[in-house]
Formats: C-alpha cells, structure tokens, sequence
C-alpha cells in the first residue's frame, strides 16, 4: 500500500478487517465515542514525540535527518489515522469530501486582525 496507489475506501476497509481478525467492537465495528477517545490518546503519543524538541531537532527532524525518529512518529501517526479511518467508516463520513469541504470554509474565512503569522 502507498499514497498513489491506496483510496481511503481501502484503507478504511484495511482497518475494518483488522478489527474484524481481532474481535473488536460488534462486527468489527467499535463504540464511535471509544473510538473519538483512542483516537486523542493516539494523539498525545504522538505529540511525546515532539515533547522537549528545541528548534535545530524540529528542523533535523524536517530535513530527514532523525530517520528513527520520522519511523516512531509515523507509527503514532498511523494510530491516529486508523481510529479516524474506522471514525469515518462508522459514522459513514467522506473523508475526501469533508477535507475538501473544510478547505473550503477555512479559504473563505476572514484573517482575524489577532491571528498569529505562521
Ligand atoms: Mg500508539
């Protein structure tokens, strides 16, 4: 599986047989609020990964040079994205339709005068 080649309708499915093979929720399909909640836990192991960084390490980070560390943050990542694959299959939510959607609303929304440059 990689990103030009694997829709999100595969790899909700990917995740849906995973549960499936492990006996997770009904039928393979978990609690939506559980789920919502794993899914900041994921989060938070995530961010650990970030925890303490200075600048230079964030930038090392940026420039591929934390191999190892890229590979921990993806696995993190990775949860995250497999409760939310599961979270849209569940609630029957279009990822690529919402993204989109979303994009869309951020793009007309007026800059607030307080809204930090990034
Ligand atoms: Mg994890």
């Amino acid at each position: 599986m990689n990103d030009r080649e694997t829709t999100l309708s595969c790899l909700k499915e990917a995740v849906h047989q995973l549960c499936l093979r492990k006996g997770w929720g009904e039928k393979g399909v978990q609690n939506p609020q559980q789920v919502a909640m794993a899914m900041t836990v994921e989060m938070s192991e995530l961010l650990e990964h970030f925890q303490w960084m200075n600048p230079d390490d964030v930038r090392a980070l940026m420039n591929g040079e934390n191999p190892e560390k890229t590979a921990l943050i993806a696995e993190e990542f990775a949860d995250v994205m497999m409760y939310g694959m599961q979270l849209a299959r569940t609630l029957g939510i279009d990822v690529a339709h919402e993204v989109e959607r979303k994009i869309d609303i951020v793009d007309h929304r007026p800059v607030r005068e307080d809204e930090p440059k990034r």
